[in-house]
């Protein structure tokens, strides 16, 4: 007898992104979490019984559900719960004032103010704000201020006093203080100094955390993924401890792969099978700062042969073009001490990538994970900023793909929103927010940034065995679009909606006029 369907998803236009299965098929039926038959109406049908759950999808599009293959969960948690100063919702530095006044007379006396999302050439004076911008509208509460690209912060007064930063602070390596030029005394704005700043600032309570990531799980789901890989650079066993307890919970509703920071290599378990929680690389980040490279070169080849060394992944944050060389160079020197094929080594954003450095990169077999999105959101300050010999190799995704490296996306959230369907839109059409072309030589189509989405990133984490396709004995991980992305004109893929999403054969989400 054939094996009952728990629910069979019929009546669909089926994208089963799987290279076995290149052709659309009408119907998947799931059985204990997995996809049971992919194929037409009848394949499907003869799993049915009386107890099966149907969803007529009324013809829309159904495909593997979306993987982000970078975010920060508990960052996005909390970001969810801080003062939204991103460009969306603040204008200038007295929308930012105003907002923080709001919040700070919510705040019981002691609280810390949290603030999330600021770009100051989104601003109308088109500067960072100051501790005394900040301490006008917060004189009594500390307040922390965090860029939206999470690498740079404002604090007011009180805030620097609790940290214990003043005149005397000198900077750690890497990161960097602005000071007024006259007095010498720091402004408020810190650059990768958040070691700093996090041993000063109080954890969120529990409580508060849990329903960030309740914030944060809804509306992943709403998005249509079903499946995140957190890349956060200082993740040890305790933000492991608590991701575990948030999805015990029930907090935390979709399963997570957990990237390791290099410094606190060897402290995660591999994995919790029953709360779909795994190990993933050792993160390690490189930037470029004032010209140099840190950690300098000889220590992140260090770094990545200790991570190597060990048999494991390494995920290497770099974005700027030295920064990727430099990963690719450390890569390259641990590969030499010893060889290992199907590393998959991952560089992270990979944000200017010229083609002589994409071919290396290919040779190396290196992953890169980089985020589309950006090209949507931060085109405009790309156009207006990066210098013109940069600009053609920024993102390069059609290059990148064309010299054969493996291609993953994920948001980067709280950086940037997790819409995977504007991620898409940024990787076909190449437009910025305000419409303007970001190199459009650059674009893939569209089943190729879809790939980015599901195989691609579920091969970045060694996970395409189980997801990333819909075909038998893969996880039932699905999304329901309003339309087909691989079929509708570029400029409507945004405007997609998504319909269902069913994570593990149970659907975990709907929209509010529902699909069946
Ligand atoms: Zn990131």
């Amino acid at each position: 007898m054939l094996t009952p369907a728990d629910l069979i998803l019929h009546n669909a236009n089926v994208l089963p992104l799987d290279t076995a299965l290149a052709e659309r098929a009408q119907a998947l039926a799931v059985a204990g979490g997995l996809i049971l038959a992919v194929g037409s109406e009848a394949q499907a049908a003869r799993h049915k019984t009386a107890e099966t759950q149907l969803v007529d999808c009324q013809g829309r599009t159904l495909l593997p559900g979306f993987i982000d293959a970078h975010c920060h969960l508990l960052a996005y948690a909390a970001a969810l719960l801080s003062v939204d100063c991103s460009p969306s919702a603040v204008a200038s530095i007295g929308d930012i004032q105003a907002a923080l006044r709001a919040r700070a007379e919510a705040t019981p006396a002691g609280g810390w103010v949290r603030a999330v999302g600021y770009d100051e050439s989104a601003l109308a004076e088109g500067r960072h704000p100051t501790r005394w911008d900040l301490d006008a509208a917060v004189p009594h509460h500390p307040a922390r201020l965090i860029h939206r690209t999470g690498h740079a912060c404002v604090l007011n007064s009180a805030a620097l006093g609790t940290a214990g930063i003043d005149i005397a602070t000198e900077e750690p390596p890497g990161g960097h203080m602005e000071r007024d030029p006259s007095s010498g005394e720091p402004t408020g704005l810190l650059l990768e100094m958040d070691d700093l700043v996090d041993a000063a600032v109080p954890p969120l309570p529990y409580a508060e955390l849990a329903e960030g990531v309740r914030r944060a799980s809804e509306r992943f789901l709403s998005e249509g993924i079903t499946y995140v890989q957190d890349a956060t650079a200082s993740n040890g066993i305790e933000e492991w401890r608590l991701l575990e307890r948030l999805r015990r919970e029930g907090h935390l509703r979709l399963p997570a792969a957990v990237m390791e920071g290099y410094r606190c290599l060897g402290e995660l378990p591999e994995a919790v099978p029953d709360l779909g929680l795994r190990r993933g690389a050792a993160k390690i980040a490189v930037s470029e700062l004032g010209g140099e490279i840190y950690p300098r070169e000889p220590d992140l080849a260090e770094m990545v042969w200790e991570v190597h060394g060990r048999g494991r992944q390494v995920s290497i944050h770099a974005v700027e073009e030295r920064a990727v060389t430099a990963a690719a160079g450390a890569i390259a020197e641990a590969l030499d001490r010893r060889p290992r094929p199907d590393h998959r080594h991952r560089i992270e954003h990979c944000g200017i990538c010229p083609p002589e450095l994409a071919a290396r990169l290919a040779e190396l077999e290196v992953v890169v994970v980089t985020q589309p999105t950006f090209v949507y959101h931060n085109g405009d300050a790309y156009l207006a900023r990066v210098p013109e010999t940069d600009l053609a190799h920024l993102y390069p995704l059609a290059a990148l793909r064309r010299a054969g490296v493996a291609l993953a996306a994920g948001s980067d959230c709280p950086v940037a929103p997790p819409s995977v369907l504007t991620g898409l839109y940024g990787a076909v059409a190449r437009r910025s927010r305000r419409g303007s072309p970001v190199v459009r030589e650059q674009a893939l189509r569209p089943v190729e940034a879809l790939h980015m989405y599901t195989g691609g990133a579920a091969f970045a984490a060694f996970e395409e065995a189980s997801r990333g396709s819909l075909s038998p004995g893969k996880r039932a991980d699905l999304v329901l679009l309003s339309g087909d992305p691989a079929a509708v004109p570029e400029e409507e893929i945004r405007s997609l909606r998504v319909e269902l999403v069913v994570v593990g054969g149970e659907i975990a989400w709907r929209a509010s006029a529902p699909a069946s």
